[in-house]
C-alpha cells in the first residue's frame, strides 16, 4: 500500500475507532481494498472484519455499500458508528417509506459514509439505479459464504450478487466471511465473480477456546455438571437440535438454578428479540438455543458453547464454538454426543429432499464432524485441518489433556459386523448388541437367535461399550442404518475387507467420563 494510504488508515484507526494498532492482517487488506482492490478474507468470528471495509469507505470518496443478510443488527451496527461519528444509514423492510427515501437521498448526495443493505433489497432495480447515480467507494459483501448452496446459511439472493461486477466494474468489492472450507472458498471467488481478487486466510485457530467432545449418557446431566463445576456463574450458550429440546433444556437449567432463556424460530418475535436483548445485556445467563440464534451476536464475554446434539458440519461447529471467547480469554466448547446423534443426523440426510448430489455433499460433511468426534489425536489439528491449516497438538484440547486410550478393535469390530450379518441385516442397534451380550430377549427367542454362532461372543464388554463401537463403525462407514426398515443396521462395501481380516481397525477406548480442571475463569 502506498504509505499515504497507510498512515490515512491508521490516522482514522487511532482517531475514529480508538485502537492503537491493527490486528492480523487488517492492514494489508485495508490498504489492498483503499487503492482500489478486490478482496477475499476469511478470517474467524471475532478476528476485526469490520473494520476491513470500514476504514477503506472512510478513506475513498463516496459511500461504502455493506450487504449483510443480518437486518436485525443493522440498527445497532449504524448506531456503534455513529457514536464514533461516522455518518451510517441503512436500507431495509423493517424502515417506513419516508426513511428510505430520506437515506436514497443522502446516498445520492454523498453525505453518508456507509449505507448497510439487504441483497434482496440491493437486488431491486430502484437500488441499483440509485447506487448507480451515486458516488459509490465499494461494495462489501459480508457472511460471503451465503453464496454457498453447499453451505449450511444458503442465501439464494446472494447469487444474484455477481451483478455488482458487472454492473459497476470499477468499483473495489470485498467479500468477508468466517467460514468457509476450501472447496466454499473457491464457490464463493466463482459465484461472485472474485477469482481475481486478492485472498487473505487468517489463522483460523482460537487457542483461548479449550475444546472437549464427551461421550453422551445422559445430555442434560452432563450439560449441569459441566456448566456447575467448570463454569458457574458464567454467560455461555447450549445448542440443541429441536425447538422442544431447547424449551426443556432450558427449563431444566432455571430448575436447577442456573439462568437461562430459550431461543428459536418457532417463538413469537418479540420474544425472541427480548431474550436476545436480556442476553447480551445480562451477565450469568445461559442462552439455549437452536443454530437460528447466533450470527452476528457480539457478546465478548460467552464464556462457554455447549452442544447437547451433534452439528451438521465442521463448519457449523466451528461458527457456532467460535462464539466463546471472543474476548480472548479462556473459554470453552463443550459437545456430549452419542450413538443417536449419528443416527439422527444420517437420517435427516436420507430423508431430505435434497438431489443425490447434495446428499453426498452433505455425508461428507458429516462424515468429517464424526472423524472429528471419533479422532486419537488433537481435537484442535483436526480442525484446523478441514480448513486447510497444518498445526500441532495444542495442549488445549480434552485429547492432549487426557489423551484417549486406543486399542486394536479388530476383533470387537469383526464380531460387530458378523452378528449383524447374521441377524439377517434387519435388526437394529438394540437388538443387535442383546445378541452379542447373549441376553434372553423375548425377541431373540421368538426369532431364535440364541442359536446363531455370534449369540454371546461379546458378553465380555458392556451394553456402553458395544454402543460406542457401533458408533465408530458408523463413523468408519463400515455399517449404515437403513431409516426405511425400522433403523435396521447393515453393512457397507467397506465392511468386508475388516470381516475378511484384510484391515485392522483401531478404535477408541470406552471412557468413564473423566473431568478435567475447570478451565480458571477471568473475573
Ligand atoms: P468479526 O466481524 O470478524 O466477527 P468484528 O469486526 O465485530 O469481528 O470485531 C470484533 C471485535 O474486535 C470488535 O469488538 C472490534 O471492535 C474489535 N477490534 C477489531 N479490530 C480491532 C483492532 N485493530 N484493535 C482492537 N480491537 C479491534
Ligand atoms: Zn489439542
Amino acid at each position: 500500500m502506498t504509505s499515504d494510504i497507510g498512515s490515512g488508515a491508521l490516522h482514522l484507526l487511532q482517531t475514529v475507532f480508538g485502537y492503537p494498532a491493527f490486528r492480523g492482517q487488517q492492514a494489508d487488506i485495508v490498504g489492498h481494498v483503499a487503492s482500489g482492490g478486490d478482496a477475499l478474507v476469511l478470517m474467524p468470528t471475532g478476528g476485526g472484519k469490520s473494520l476491513c471495509y470500514q476504514i477503506p469507505a472512510l478513506l475513498r470518496d463516496g459511500v461504502g455499500v455493506v450487504i449483510s443478510p443480518l437486518i436485525a443488527l443493522m440498527q445497532d451496527q449504524v448506531d456503534a458508528l455513529a457514536e464514533v461519528g461516522v455518518r451510517a444509514a441503512f436500507l431495509n423492510s423493517t424502515q417506513s417509506f419516508d426513511e428510505t427515501l430520506r437515506v436514497e437521498r443522502q446516498v445520492r448526495t454523498g453525505e453518508l459514509d456507509l449505507v448497510y443493505v439487504a441483497p434482496e433489497r440491493l437486488m431491486t432495480p430502484r437500488c441499483l439505479e440509485l447506487f448507480e447515480a451515486s458516488n459509490i467507494a465499494l461494495f462489501a459483501i459480508d457472511e460471503a459464504h451465503c453464496v454457498s448452496q453447499w453451505g449450511h446459511d444458503f442465501r439464494p439472493e446472494y447469487i444474484r450478487l455477481s451483478i455488482l461486477h458487472e454492473r459497476f466494474p470499477q468499483v473495489p468489492r470485498i467479500a468477508l466471511t468466517a467460514t468457509a472450507d476450501r472447496m466454499t472458498r473457491a464457490e464463493i471467488a466463482h459465484r461472485l465473480q472474485l477469482e481475481d481478487a486478492r485472498q487473505f486466510v487468517s489463522s483460523f485457530d482460537r487457542p483461548n477456546i479449550r475444546y472437549s467432545i464427551v461421550e453422551k449418557t445422559n445430555g442434560r446431566k452432563q450439560l449441569l455438571d459441566f456448566i456447575t463445576t467448570e463454569h458457574s456463574g458464567d454467560s455461555g450458550i447450549v445448542y440443541c437440535l429441536s425447538r422442544k429440546k431447547v424449551e426443556e433444556t432450558a427449563e431444566f437449567l432455571n430448575e436447577s438454578g442456573i439462568k437461562a432463556l430459550p431461543y428459536h424460530a418457532g417463538m413469537e418475535h418479540a420474544k425472541r428479540a427480548a431474550n436476545q436483548a436480556r442476553f447480551l445485556r445480562e451477565e450469568n445467563i445461559v442462552m439455549v438455543a437452536t443454530i437460528a440464534f447466533g450470527m452476528g451476536i457480539d457478546k465478548p464475554d460467552v464464556r462457554f458453547v455447549c452442544h447437547l446434539d451433534l452439528p451438521k458440519s465442521i463448519e457449523g461447529y466451528y461458527q457456532e464454538t467460535g462464539r466463546a471467547g471472543r474476548d480472548g480469554m479462556p473459554a470453552s466448547a463443550w459437545m456430549a454426543y452419542g450413538l443417536q446423534d449419528v443416527v439422527l443426523q444420517r437420517r435427516m440426510i436420507d430423508e431430505s429432499e435434497a438431489d443425490e448430489n447434495f446428499k453426498r455433499v452433505l455425508s461428507t460433511k458429516l462424515d468429517a464432524m464424526l472423524g472429528l468426534c471419533e479422532t486419537l489425536s488433537c481435537r484442535r489439528m483436526r480442525l484446523l485441518e478441514y480448513f486447510g491449516e497444518g498445526s500441532s497438538p495444542c495442549g488445549n484440547c480434552d485429547t492432549c489433556l487426557v489423551p484417549p486410550v486406543s486399542f486394536d478393535g479388530t476383533v470387537p469390530m469383526q464380531k460387530l459386523l458378523s452378528t449383524i450379518y447374521r441377524v439377517g441385516q434387519r435388526f437394529a442397534a438394540g437388538h443387535v448388541i442383546d445378541v452379542l451380550r447373549g441376553a434372553e430377549s423375548e425377541r431373540i427367542m421368538q426369532w431364535h437367535h440364541d442359536k446363531l454362532s455370534v449369540y454371546g461372543v461379546g458378553s465380555d464388554r458392556s451394553e456402553q461399550e458395544w454402543r460406542a463401537i457401533l458408533r465408530q463403525a458408523i463413523a468408519l462407514g463400515f455399517v449404515t442404518v437403513d431409516h426405511e426398515a425400522f433403523s435396521s443396521l447393515k453393512l457397507t462395501e467397506l465392511a468386508r475387507a475388516v470381516l475378511k481380516g484384510e484391515q485392522k481397525v483401531q478404535l477408541r477406548q470406552y471412557q468413564k467420563p473423566v473431568k478435567p480442571k475447570r478451565v480458571s475463569s477471568p473475573r
